[in-house]
């Protein structure tokens, strides 16, 4: 763990475990509720002289960051494909991600301008001054190990604020490295603190209840998610939630279906299915359905699963035996219901897999409303193929969830695609474009999804509190 500028050991440890192969690749020391208060009393006391340095020097310490982060590139990638299992290439592509958040908010933590607002009062002034939160609470989760912490603790920075970040019990080790990075590049003791833990409910507990916590930021499920937002609503702790999704993926009859087939097969079975942008319901309009179906199962059934390492591997292994079960039991409850199988549809076994949480990339079509597969957030690698007939249909079909993070729509008619883009309740909407996300671009989701964006101006907004002086002259 890393509390007040330095790294600190507890006896007891965690195993941290290889997906893939079921290898252990590493023991972590298994914080509790006294370290946690250790940590926020650290980020309390450093909150005066972090909060008032000079934006110039934040933005320079997160500009080292990255550098660092860039420079450590093929180390964190191999590292992040050891802790969490995706292929090689996407970690690389996980870990460029993650840096450009920490230039992106380098650059923007000198861009936190104030206002001044005329008054109706010739004697008045108004002035407007955003000012950094205090000290931050950050939970994250294991799906993207370093991209999910650098998009709290950049703007968090950038802003003035100090943190207390607690990762997920499965990706520690790429906490590690990513805390280590903020150490080198020079943000000072007690700005970022590191608690790693194998449970997290009293952490959890700590970060809702502890006075000096001024904000919490969390990015996981959405049941995890209400109930911390629950706990910390008697202080009326500020809250960001990034939370579950139930992305639907529509294509029209006008669209290119090899370029819509290609498109759905790339985002559904990134990082095996476990994102929460991932499609989780693809809607077909009738006319291109077969050749849709046809086109994308022959891109799936190329998918090889196995371990990241290996370049040859396209899914690498779910994150832990409950995962497997869970995708296991949608595919049979919708086969039962009438769903098609296409490819895949059961549990990787044998030599190559034996040890790890392999699922085969599955493509079942007919899925229809009554199918658990329909409401609940997969996390796998199952694609649902949906028929539809017409556009309003369908745009009532995919806003029937509680969910609201990310949607896509593929046509070539431009006014269907303003009209769907304005229709549909998502924080992102991709319109011919699978990958709609940059450390430039708001991020989040609507109904309960979410609260609150990451990136861009509203990413570093999350961790400014409005000022306003109103001056008598
Ligand atoms: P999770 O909610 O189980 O865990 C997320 C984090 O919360 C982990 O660090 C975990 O240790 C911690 N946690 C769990 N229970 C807790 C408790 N009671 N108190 C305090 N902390 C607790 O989610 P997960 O399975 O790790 O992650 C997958 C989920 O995250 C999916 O639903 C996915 O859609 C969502 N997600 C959302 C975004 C987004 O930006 N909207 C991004 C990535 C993942």
């Amino acid at each position: 763990m890393y509390i007040n500028g330095e790294w600190v050991k507890t006896q007891r440890e965690f195993r941290v475990t290889n997906p893939a192969t079921g290898e252990a690749i590493g023991m972590v020391s298994d914080g509790d509720k006294s370290q946690a208060i250790l940590a926020i009393n650290a980020a309390h006391t450093a909150f005066s002289s972090w909060s008032t340095a000079s934006a110039y020097m934040r933005a320079e310490v997160l500009q080292r960051a990255y550098d660092l982060m860039i420079e450590r590139k093929p180390m964190l990638a191999d590292l992040m494909t050891r802790e969490q299992g995706k292929p090689l290439k996407a970690a690389l592509n996980e870990v460029q991600y993650a840096a450009d958040f920490l230039r992106w908010f380098s650059e923007e933590a000198k861009r936190v301008y104030g206002e001044t607002i005329p008054s109706a009062r010739a004697d008045q002034r108004f002035i407007v001054r955003y000012q950094p939160l205090g000290v931050v609470a950050a939970i994250t989760p294991w799906n993207y190990p370093i991209s999910m912490i650098t998009r709290k603790v950049a703007p968090a920075l950038a802003a003035g604020c100090t943190i207390v970040l607690k990762p997920a019990e499965a990706t520690p080790l790429c906490a590690i490295a990513v805390f280590n990075i903020l150490h080198e590049a020079g943000v000072p003791a007690g700005v970022a603190n590191l608690v790693t833990t194998s449970e997290p409910v009293p952490i959890g507990d700590e970060f809702c209840t502890n006075i000096k916590i001024k904000k919490l930021t969390f990015t996981g499920s959405t049941a995890v998610g209400k109930k911390l937002a629950q706990d910390a609503a008697p202080q009326l702790k500020r809250v960001s939630m990034e939370l579950g999704g139930h992305a639907p993926f529509i294509v029209f009859d006008d669209a290119d279906p090899l370029h819509a087939a290609k498109g759905a097969s790339l985002v559904k079975f990134l990082n095996t299915g476990q994102a929460c942008i991932s499609p989780n319901r693809i809607f077909v309009q009738r006319a291109i359905l077969d050749s849709f179906v046809q086109t994308f199962t022959e891109r799936v059934v190329k998918m090889k699963a196995g371990n990241g390492l290996d370049p040859s591997v396209s899914i690498g292994p779910l994150v832990n035996s409950a995962a497997v079960e869970k995708v296991s039991c949608q595919v049979e409850d919708a086969l039962k219901k009438g769903a098609i199988l296409h490819s895949g549809g059961k549990a990787l076994s044998g030599d190559a897999y034996a040890s790890g949480n392999f699922y085969a990339p599955t493509v079942l079509s007919n899925v229809s409303e009554d199918m658990l597969i329909y409401r609940e957030e997969t996390f796998g690698p199952v694609a649902a193929i949906i028929p539809f007939d017409a556009y309003d249909d369908v745009i009532e079909m995919a806003n029937n969830t509680h969910y609201g993070l990310a949607a896509y729509v593929y046509t070539q008619n431009l006014s269907r695609a303003v009209r769907a883009f304005e229709a549909l309740n998502f924080g992102i909407i991709g319109i011919n474009d699978i990958n709609p996300t940059s450390a430039a671009a708001p991020f989040g989701g609507m109904n309960e999804s979410g609260l609150g964006r990451e990136g861009a101006r509203e990413g570093l907004g999350e961790y400014l509190e409005t000022k306003l002086g109103g001056f008598s002259v």
